[in-house]
C-alpha cells in the first residue's frame, strides 16, 4: 500500500473542500472497498478524509412522505430499519443478498453506491484497463468477460456495476443528495447517477471532484409486491451474473431494474409497459441494444428467464394477474 496521510472531516462542506484542494485525496467511509483496493494499490490515494464523524446516520421521513437516508447509514442499518421493511422491502430483500453480514455492518449507503467494479483485470495491475489507466486499452474485450455488461457498454469498458442496493434504488427512483466545494447542493436523480462507458470509463459516475454524497431520498411509497431475486455462481457472497429488482402491483402493472448487465442498474419506462405482456416482452424491450461477448451472451436469456421467476413469485403472492 502507499503511504498517504489522513484527517477526520468536521462538516460536510469542510470534508468536500479538503477533497477538492489536495490533488489524490479521496473520501473514506466504511473502507470496505477503498482499503481492499488501496492493498493492491489499484487505487493510491495520498490523503484521506474520513467522514465517519460527520453525523449522517440517520433515516428520516421527507415533507412528501418519503425517507432520507443519511450517507452513512450502513447497509446493516437501512436493511433492518422499520420502514424500509415494511415500505420498501425490494430495498431491505436487495441489500440482504449482498456481501456478507460482517461487511455490510460496516458499508454506508453511500460507499455501497459508489463501490467499484468487479472485472478481474481493473483489479489486475499487470493488464491493460481503460477504467484504471485511461488510455491504456481493454483486456476484458478479448478476455474473460463471463461476468461482464453488454448495456452500457462500448469498446472502451465493458464492466458492469457490481451492486446489489442500487438496483433496488433505480426501481424505486431515488434521489442523490450532493454538498459541492463550493457549499452548492443537488439532487442527481439515480438514473443519472452512474454513467455508461462510450466516454471516460474511468469516471462511475457524474460527481464532481470533492463533492460529497450527503443523503438518498426515495419517493412515498408505492406499495404492490417487493422482490429482489439475484442469480450468481455461489449461493451467497457473490456478486450478480443477473438481478431483477421489481414492484409489482395486483393488477398486472408494475416496475422492475436489471443489476449485472450494465454500466449501471438498467431500467426502462417502455420495458416496464411491457410488464402486463409477460417476461419475455418485458425483457426483450429490456435488452434492447445488448452488445454481448461470446462468453455473456448467456445473460440475455438470463434476463428473461430471472424476470419470469420474478413475475411467478408476485403471481403467487396474489399480486399480479
Ligand atoms: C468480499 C466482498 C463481497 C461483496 N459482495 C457484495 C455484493 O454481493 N453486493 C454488493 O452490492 N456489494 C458487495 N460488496 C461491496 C460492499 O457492499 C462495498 O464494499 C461497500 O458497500 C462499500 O461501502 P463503504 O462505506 O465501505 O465504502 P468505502 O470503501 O469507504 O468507499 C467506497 C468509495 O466511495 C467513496 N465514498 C464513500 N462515501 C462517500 C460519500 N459520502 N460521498 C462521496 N464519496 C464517498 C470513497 O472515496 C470510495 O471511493 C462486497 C464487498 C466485499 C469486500
Ligand atoms: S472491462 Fe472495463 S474494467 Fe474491465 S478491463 Fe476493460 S476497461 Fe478495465
Amino acid at each position: 500500500m502507499k503511504a498517504f496521510t489522513y484527517e477526520r472531516a468536521k462538516s460536510p462542506a469542510e470534508a468536500a473542500r479538503a477533497v477538492n484542494e489536495r490533488t489524490g485525496a479521496k473520501f473514506i467511509a466504511g473502507g470496505t472497498n477503498l482499503i481492499d483496493l488501496m492493498k493492491i494499490e489499484v487505487e493510491t490515494p495520498t490523503h484521506l478524509v474520513d467522514i465517519n464523524g460527520l453525523g449522517l446516520d440517520t433515516v428520516e421521513r421527507t415533507e412528501d412522505g418519503g425517507l432520507r437516508i443519511g450517507a452513512l447509514v450502513s447497509n446493516t442499518d437501512l436493511a433492518a430499519h422499520e420502514t424500509v421493511r415494511r415500505d420498501y422491502g425490494v430495498l431491505t430483500r436487495a441489500i440482504v443478498a449482498g456481501a456478507s453480514g460482517q461487511l455490510r455492518n460496516k458499508a454506508t449507503t453511500a460507499g455501497n453506491l459508489l463501490q467499484r467494479t468487479r472485472c478481474s483485470y481493473f483489479y489486475d495491475t499487470n493488464q491493460p484497463c481503460n477504467k484504471r489507466v485511461p488510455g491504456s486499452g481493454c483486456a476484458a474485450l478479448e478476455g474473460y468477460s463471463r461476468p461482464l455488461g453488454m448495456l452500457g457498454v462500448s469498446e472502451l469498458c465493458i464492466a458492469t456495476y457490481p451492486g446489489d442496493m442500487a438496483v433496488a434504488m433505480r426501481v424505486l427512483d431515488a434521489g442523490v443528495e450532493t454538498v459541492k466545494p463550493d457549499g452548492t447542493t443537488r439532487t442527481i436523480p439515480i438514473a443519472d447517477f452512474h454513467r455508461t462507458w462510450d466516454t471516460a470509463p474511468e469516471r462511475d459516475n457524474v460527481l464532481e471532484k470533492g463533492e460529497l454524497i450527503t443523503a438518498v431520498t426515495l419517493p412515498k411509497p408505492l406499495g404492490g409486491t417487493h422482490i429482489y431475486r439475484k442469480v450468481r455462481d455461489r449461493a451467497s457472497y457473490a456478486f450478480a451474473l443477473v438481478s431483477v429488482a421489481a414492484v409489482m402491483q395486483p393488477d398486472g402493472t408494475g416496475r422492475f431494474a436489471v443489476g449485472g448487465v450494465g454500466s449501471k442498474p438498467w431500467r426502462s419506462a417502455a420495458a416496464d409497459a411491457q410488464l402486463r405482456n409477460g417476461a419475455s416482452a418485458a425483457a426483450r424491450v429490456l435488452t434492447q441494444g445488448a452488445v454481448t461477448t461470446e462468453e455473456n451472451a448467456f445473460k440475455v436469456p438470463l434476463v428473461e428467464r430471472t424476470l419470469a421467476a420474478v413475475l411467478a413469485e408476485a403471481r403467487a403472492k396474489g399480486n399480479a394477474a
